[in-house]
């Protein structure tokens, strides 16, 4: 986990920990509440209704959803098991890892039964139906390492392809500007020296 959970941010494709097969919650500690809650916080300042943990570049088994944006709906789902899902329905996805980019999605949402922890370790069960369920199997598909752009047909792709150029380039010169940071040898100056 990370060092600073509030220094988490939300990473973006191509970044390679969003195609990863995230491992199960072993600990639920104090870690994995703050995690859980700074992940509703980043969830909340970009208006998303899911967000999992392998996007703010954590790789287990945790995400937070919110369907209306009422804080009394935030909820944790701790190595959630969908199962029991029917009811194919086509509906439109966005993805707060693939920003400007929508892609229609078709998932059963009649019903959906989730199986999950909550933070203190205790299992729940719900079923849902409709829009929840879409979250749901959105929010499960990132824990397996799975994006909409892999849900997205051939159509789709050629008309994104334009900004997964953008995004891949704006990725790549991430990447660089962390190289050079990291290429600064120890005890070097950094800055004005106090003497
Ligand atoms: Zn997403």
């Amino acid at each position: 986990m990370a060092d600073d959970v509030k220094d988490l941010k939300i990473i973006r494709w191509p970044d390679p920990r969003l195609k990863k097969k995230s491992e199960p919650v072993t600990a639920f500690d104090e870690d994995l509440r703050n995690l859980a809650a700074r992940m509703l916080e980043l969830m909340r300042e970009c208006k998303g209704v899911g967000l999992a943990a392998p996007q703010v570049g954590v790789n287990i088994r945790l995400f937070v959803a919110n369907p209306t944006g009422k804080p009394e709906d935030d909820k944790v789902y701790v190595n959630p098991i969908l199962s029991d899902a029917d009811g194919d329905e086509e509906g439109e996805e966005g993805c707060l890892s693939l920003p400007d980019i929508n892609v229609k999605v078709t998932r059963p949402t009649a019903k959906v039964r989730m199986q999950a922890r909550d933070l203190s370790g205790e299992s729940f069960e719900q079923i849902g139906s409709g829009f929840i369920t879409r979250i749901w199997q959105h929010e499960n598909d990132h824990l397996n390492g799975i994006l909409i752009l892999d849900r997205m047909g051939a159509v789709a792709k050629l008309t994104y392809r334009k900004r997964l150029k953008e995004l891949e380039e704006e990725y790549a010169s991430q990447q660089a500007e962390e190289a050079k940071r990291k290429k600064r040898p120890p005890g070097a100056p950094r800055g004005t020296p106090l003497l």
